[in-house]
């Protein structure tokens, strides 16, 4: 007995061993960034713990991606993987991290795709659907904030916009934009580069007006038309905003029948 309070003295951490039968190895000090120490075998608790830590880490650099096309396969993802991991807080915490993903263009062009993917590759996976409702309900709650109501066609040939250039041709199309009665206007024997000058402008300030350049020997002519496409285009996303929250309501009255036993 004396010799083996004496080998204990000689430890100077922490450690498990056994007094009876035979262990298995124990490697000491496994620390874990954010975790903690770890013995092995890991206990439940533990291995939930690094799965976390993980998925954290995962989650922030998967939400720094900017390119929707790539930020919506990314966030979509990271949606599977909270539905398997099924922690709450974590659903949470990463709601509250995709923010940028919450603006008006990008709620459209990568928050509701995200969703709509999920439910698509997940629709009889989604659990008890306590992990979807956190997202679902976010999501619902910025469709509503950023797309109350269907934008409103022009009523007239009124558009907004102007272009910020003094010469000229851009005062000339200055004019035009807001005048309810021209839906088109010619520049006539102009200078080819006076044309592609004003299509450049109507491209940088997304004017919807559309410019046709001809030959009119020797000189050019510039035919300007209004369009509708900033109407066009808010309509496409308020029906796909709208599309995504109907298929979000479908899978909530789903459950609801499920539940109350009607399938
Ligand atoms: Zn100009």
């Amino acid at each position: 007995m004396h010799t083996f309070v004496k080998l204990m003295k000689q430890i100077e951490s922490s450690g498990t061993f056994s007094a009876f039968g035979k262990m298995g190895p124990i490697f000491p000090g496994l620390m874990i960034q954010n975790v903690g120490e770890i013995s092995l075998p890991l206990s439940e608790h533990q291995a939930k713990d690094i799965v976390n830590q993980w998925f954290r880490e995962v989650v922030k650099s998967l939400i720094t991606i900017q390119e929707p096309n790539r930020a919506k396969h990314a966030l979509a993802e990271i949606f599977k993987m909270l539905i398997v991991i099924e922690n709450q807080q974590i659903a949470n915490e990463v709601i509250a991290s995709i923010s940028n993903y919450k603006e008006p263009t990008n709620l459209f062009l990568i928050y509701a795709s995200a969703v709509l993917n999920l439910i698509e590759s997940h629709k009889s996976q989604l659990g008890d659907l306590g992990i979807f409702k956190i997202i679902a309900h976010d999501f619902l709650q910025y469709a509503q904030e950023h797309y109350s109501s269907s934008p409103i066609a022009p009523i007239n040939l009124t558009r907004i916009g102007q272009i910020s250039c003094t010469c000229d041709f851009c005062k000339e199309v200055n004019r035009f934009l807001p005048d309810p009665d021209r839906s088109n206007f010619c520049f006539a024997k102009v200078l080819q580069r006076d044309m592609l000058h004003i299509e450049t402008k109507i491209k940088e300030h997304h004017l919807d007006l559309t410019i046709r350049i001809e030959r009119q020997s020797p000189k050019f002519k510039g035919i300007i038309s209004k369009n509708q496409h900033s109407y066009e285009q808010a309509l496409k996303r308020f029906e796909f905003v709208e599309q995504v929250r109907r298929t979000i309501e479908e899978i909530f009255s789903l459950c609801i029948e499920v539940k109350h036993g009607k399938t």
